[in-house]
């Protein structure tokens, strides 16, 4: 795996205008849930007003796609994350990387369902760790999408000099993306 003029050659292009222009520096990556499935969450993010992107996406079957170049700003911290670790604009400084992962989602008496968005794309999915009494779960991660991904913060942090890596829900308490089943603390020993 290597990156070339800025895009990642095992992943498939899936490119928005929703970006910035230049990256200001290469301090930290931001990690964050789809909170839909691949296909309907690049949709979204395709349609300018959406006024959101990912630098990465990494499916649940380990296939990445690229939506923006490394060498721009992607726009997934929101427009209410100003300032994180004493710095504004938490999106000028790193890259942005989705995992596919529904989050939270609810069960009812046919199976798992999720609370309903427009770009969730699907309502019932099976999952393991069920708490029948709060009728909640946390949606889990594959090894695929884990070993993938561990392999992108390696590289970003040999090709960049990347030093931090923050879940959304450090840069904006309001946020739960990674989730709570998301190995946060073994990504953060690759750097
Ligand atoms: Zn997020």
């Amino acid at each position: 795996m290597k990156i070339i003029d800025g895009w990642l050659d095992i992943a498939e292009r899936a490119e928005t205008e929703n970006h910035g222009g230049k990256l200001l520096e290469h301090r930290w990556i931001r990690l964050h849930d789809t909170t839909g499935f691949v296909g309907p969450s690049i949709a979204h993010l395709q349609k300018p007003e959406t006024r959101a992107s990912y630098h990465l996406i990494i499916g649940r079957d380990g296939k990445v796609y690229q939506m923006v170049s490394l060498a721009l700003v992607s726009w997934d911290a929101g427009i209410g994350e100003r300032e994180f670790q004493d710095l504004q604009y938490p999106n000028n400084r790193g890259f942005g990387i989705a995992f596919e992962n529904l989050g939270e989602v609810y069960v009812n008496d046919e199976g798992w369902h999720i609370a309903e968005k427009p770009w969730f794309g699907a309502t019932v999915i099976s999952l393991e760790n069920i708490d029948w009494k709060s009728k909640r779960a946390w949606h889990s991660y594959t090894k695929e999408q884990l070993v993938v991904g561990s392999a992108i913060i390696r590289l970003l942090a040999t090709e960049y000099g990347i030093s931090e890596l923050w879940r959304h829900a450090d840069i904006n308490p309001n946020k739960s993306d990674t989730n709570p089943t998301f190995p946060v603390d073994v990504m953060r020993g690759i750097l």
